[in-house]
């Protein structure tokens, strides 16, 4: 659906996610300002967008105020592998907080519309499977990943308190493992990770035993689903589960990156993270019944077009 011309900020708006993001606001015809520190992201994600005459760039960490006029808000900023998030684990907190403080304030002055990337990972390992949006989750507040679950829970609590105090409008999203083209290749998570190894035939990293559980939803139907909880009635707060409910073990996916990329990589197997969740899968009913949502592109052909992108990045990183 194309609506009036909106001016959008998206924080975060040079990542993974973000930069998909700026590209379907641009398209449906807004003028979008994107604000990014550059921590994981990269100018590389949107240098097709610099010099359009609706995108803004702005070198900026949400930790700090910023004072822009804009209609509405996507606050996607947070690095989110583990490599990334455990890098500067303070930083990551203060990111997901103090991040969340700026952008409400933000919101609150110009009572702009306001979206939160929020995670899975508010579930932390969960002994409720599928995951609805009502079971609370089972986080250890002090391991090595509740920098990034706790400080995204914290957030929830500041976006729906500045609801309740202040009537700000806001859209909570859950998100659950994504994958695509421009995903780092360097971050360590599984679909990256497996792709890059079988694409140099290098072994491939199977942490445990490989019985563990995601879910992975391709980034265009994640994006469709994010634009559509923003464009819902007035009211349509969340949290909204948004993710693919078919579900592979990660042994499963290292068998069809493997068949894809017809790679000669064998399977090494090593260690389990601390606090790696065994099973991780959404209830999406919300998102069907709110959103009229359903993801669209099944795993096998979301992995080709990954391969494909990440083939080119390898053979212009490491021609010959
Ligand atoms: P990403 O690392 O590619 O993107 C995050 C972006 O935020 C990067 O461009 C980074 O430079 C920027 N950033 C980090 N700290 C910042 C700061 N203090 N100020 C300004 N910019 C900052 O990750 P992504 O996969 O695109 O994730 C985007 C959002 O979606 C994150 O909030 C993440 O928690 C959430 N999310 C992603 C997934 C997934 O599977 N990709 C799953 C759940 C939630
Ligand atoms: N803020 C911002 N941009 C704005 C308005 C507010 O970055 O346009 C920041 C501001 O620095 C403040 C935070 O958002 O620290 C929270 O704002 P709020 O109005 O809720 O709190 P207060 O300003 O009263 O502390
Ligand atoms: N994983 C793996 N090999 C890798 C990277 C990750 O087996 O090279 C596993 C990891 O232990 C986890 C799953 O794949 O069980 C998903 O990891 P990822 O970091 O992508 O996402 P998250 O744990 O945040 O869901």
């Amino acid at each position: 659906m194309k609506r009036a011309r909106a001016r959008v900020l998206v924080t975060g708006g040079a990542g993974f996610l973000g930069s998909h993001l700026c590209d379907r606001l641009i398209a449906d015809g807004n003028d979008v300002i994107c604000v990014d520190n550059f921590f994981t992201g990269t100018k590389d994600n949107i240098a097709h967008l610099l010099g359009h005459p609706r995108f803004e760039l702005l070198r900026h960490d949400v930790t700090f105020p910023l004072y822009v006029e804009v209609d509405e808000i996507y606050n996607l900023a947070c690095p989110a592998s583990p490599v990334h998030y455990q890098n500067d684990p303070v930083q990551t907190t203060k990111t997901s907080v103090h991040g969340a403080i700026n952008m409400l304030g933000l919101a609150k002055r110009l009572r702009a519309r306001i979206f939160q990337a929020s995670t899975s990972e508010v579930y932390g390992d969960p002994d409720q499977h599928p995951q609805s949006e009502d079971y609370r989750g089972n986080v250890n507040p002090i391991g090595p990943r509740a920098c990034y679950d706790e400080g995204k829970r914290c957030a929830e609590t500041l976006f729906f308190d500045y609801h309740r105090q202040h009537g700000v409008d806001i859209r909570v999203a859950r998100i659950f493992n994504t994958y695509g083209p421009r995903m780092h290749p360097n971050d360590g998570r599984v679909v990256s990770n497996f792709i890059v190894q079988a694409l140099r035939n290098a072994p491939i990293t199977i942490q445990g035993d490989g019985r563990q559980t995601r879910s992975f939803c391709y980034v265009d139907d994640l994006i469709d689903a994010i634009v559509r909880l923003m464009q819902a009635p007035e009211g349509t707060t969340g949290p909204v589960n948004l993710g693919n409910p078919g579900e592979f073990t990660i042994r499963e996916l290292a068998d069809q990156v493997i068949g894809l990329t017809g790679s000669r990589s064998e399977l090494v197997y090593r260690p389990l993270p601390v606090d790696d969740p065994m099973q991780r899968c959404p209830d999406i009913t919300r998102a069907r019944t709110l959103l009229g949502w359903e993801p669209r592109v099944p795993l096998r052909e979301g992995l080709e077009r990954t391969i494909r992108y990440f083939a080119t990045l390898l053979a212009e990183a490491e021609p010959g």
